[in-house]
Parts: C-alpha cells; sequence; structure tokens
C-alpha cells in the first residue's frame, strides 16, 4: 500500500506566501506562520473535516503554540477543539461575543452545515474558550518573529488584526471584502481600513477570498465608501432595509465575488439562502445607525500615542 500523501499536498486551496507562511483556501480562510519555536495559528475551517486536514498539516510545520480568533462569528471560531492550540486569543470584546455551545451546534447545522460532517460529532460540540484575552494591543514574539495584534472595529466590532511583523503579512479575517457588515460600524470598518493601507506588508489574508495586494485593499475601501454614500442618499429618502434587501442589499455579493477565488467550493452549501435578506436588511440597520451620528462617534483602530522618551 502507498503511504497517505501529506495532507493538502498539490491541493490549489494551500496557498504558500512564503517558507513559513500559509493560508488554507476554505470557509474562512485559515492562516499559519511557522517559527522556530512552533506556529501561529488564525481562525481556522468551520467544516470538521477541513479543520482536521489543516491540524495535520499544521503538524508537519511545528506545535501550534497560538491561534487567534479575528471575530466572533461562528464561521471563524468553532476550530480551536479539533485545531487545539496552546494559547487561544481573542480581543475581549470577540470573547464575550462567542457562541454559547448550542449555537455554534445550531451553526453547524443550518447555515455552516456540511454534507461530510459527522453529526455525533455535531451534537458533542462544545467550544474552546479563550484562554488569554486583550484590549487595544497586544504584542508577543514567538521564535523570534513579531507579531502585533490589534482590535479593528469595523466587520464587528471586536475584530482582530494579526500584523506577522516580520513575515510582512496582515491577518485581517473579514475586515476584507465581504458584504457582511450586520454586526459593525461601517465608518469604523473604512477608519480601520485606511490604517491598515499604511502597514509595511506585502500581504493581506482576509477571510473570505484570495490576499489581496495594497491595491486591492484600497479598492474595496473605495467599494464600501461608496456604499455608505448610497446608505446616506436611501436614509434621506426614507428606502426602508426590506427595500435596500430587495434591491441586492448594501453591497453587491455578486460584484464583490465576481473574480475567481481558491476557495469559492469550501462555502457551506445552504450559506447561500441564509445569507441573504435578513442579513442584507441588519446591514442596512447599521449603515443608517452609523449616519445618525457623527463619524467620529465610530470607534477607531488607532490607539493613542506612547510616551517614547520623557521631555
Ligand atoms: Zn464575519
Amino acid at each position: 500500500m502507498n503511504a497517505a500523501a501529506p495532507a493538502l499536498e498539490g491541493d490549489p486551496r494551500l496557498i504558500r506566501l512564503s517558507d513559513d507562511v500559509y493560508v488554507f483556501g476554505t470557509y474562512p480562510y485559515s492562516g499559519l506562520v511557522v517559527t522556530d519555536e512552533g506556529c501561529v495559528a488564525i481562525d481556522g475551517p468551520m467544516s470538521p473535516g477541513r479543520a482536521a486536514i489543516w491540524k495535520e498539516f499544521i503538524e508537519t510545520k511545528g506545535a501550534l503554540r497560538f491561534q487567534i480568533y479575528c471575530e466572533h462569528h461562528s464561521d471563524h471560531a468553532v476550530s480551536a477543539p479539533i485545531l487545539q492550540p496552546e494559547v487561544l486569543i481573542t480581543s475581549e470584546t470577540t470573547a464575550a461575543g462567542l457562541d454559547s455551545d448550542e449555537a455554534a451546534r445550531e451553526a453547524m447545522r443550518t447555515w455552516g452545515y456540511y454534507p461530510d460532517s459527522d453529526p455525533a460529532f455535531i451534537d458533542a460540540f462544545e467550544m474552546a474558550r479563550p484562554t488569554m484575552t486583550y484590549r487595544g494591543r497586544m504584542n508577543f514574539a514567538l521564535g523570534g518573529k513579531r507579531f502585533t495584534l490589534f482590535e479593528a472595529p469595523g466587520h464587528t466590532m471586536g475584530s482582530t488584526i494579526v500584523h506577522a511583523v516580520d513575515d510582512r503579512v496582515a491577518f485581517i479575517a473579514d475586515t476584507g471584502t465581504t458584504p457582511a457588515i450586520q454586526s459593525g460600524n461601517p465608518i469604523s470598518w473604512l477608519t480601520t481600513i485606511a490604517l491598515l493601507e499604511t502597514l509595511d506588508v506585502d500581504w493581506y489574508v482576509q477571510g473570505h477570498s484570495d490576499p489581496l495586494k495594497r491595491e486591492d485593499l484600497h479598492y474595496w475601501r473605495t467599494k464600501l465608501l461608496a456604499a455608505l454614500d448610497q446608505a446616506r442618499v436611501d436614509h434621506a429618502e426614507g428606502v426602508t432595509p426590506q427595500q435596500v434587501a430587495e434591491r441586492g442589499g448594501v453591497l453587491s455579493v455578486a460584484e464583490l465575488l465576481h473574480v475567481p477565488f481558491v476557495g469559492r467550493e469550501d462555502m457551506p452549501p445552504r450559506l447561500r439562502e441564509a445569507a441573504g435578506r435578513e442579513l442584507q436588511e441588519w446591514s442596512v440597520d447599521r449603515m443608517y445607525e452609523a449616519l445618525r451620528a457623527h463619524p467620529t462617534d465610530a470607534p477607531g483602530a488607532a490607539l493613542g500615542p506612547v510616551l517614547r522618551e520623557i521631555v
């Protein structure tokens, strides 16, 4: 008998950004940074089967020292029981928003259902809770490499960006291209993206499509800004969230995801029907809410100054 092929060998969903940085282009896109002292995983697959394959791959690179959940949405936050990191990190805001065990099971049975999942696994599923949380920003070093995590409100109010400083990659999860604004604030999102554009990185790894270059991220910001402009017009004219949803939502999914991407086939089959109207109506609510306040009321990602020298 032939020995089994190493996990993900020759699989087009495995994106190698450098010798030490890998992305599994599944749902959601899952990141990995390898160091001499072990690995750092960013998010992880929602599908238990794909998470098991990802774990196998990670094990070929070293021990999984840290895993970071970038947001509380179920698709980003159910893989740790399978990947089993030594330390699971989120922002305090994300930790507070994570699913209950039953809510996670429900997500895995409904919109996030994969036909190859074992129902018994889902019935017995229990969430992994973060063992380390932070507010604002946190830094750590592993294997001589620097990692800076920071809160980046926008797609969700507790979203985390993982800046792998020495690997020149920012893992931005759904702060990247997605039409889902239901949990966030579009003005925070826009200012967060502007901050991300200033990072000295080669790649932005996002949650639901292939990694972005800076010009792609900039383009996404202009689309989001145009959506906010449209919402301002709609708000002034009294267009209801239902009417916007009927029209196709605050951002067109078809337009955003028209470029082919390696993870398309890995989206849960029932996602489309579940992620339709209602989520778009909630997204309009978030847009209108933000427009009723002054933009300076929207939380931002930038922290205040740290005194480098006392003068
Ligand atoms: Zn999300």
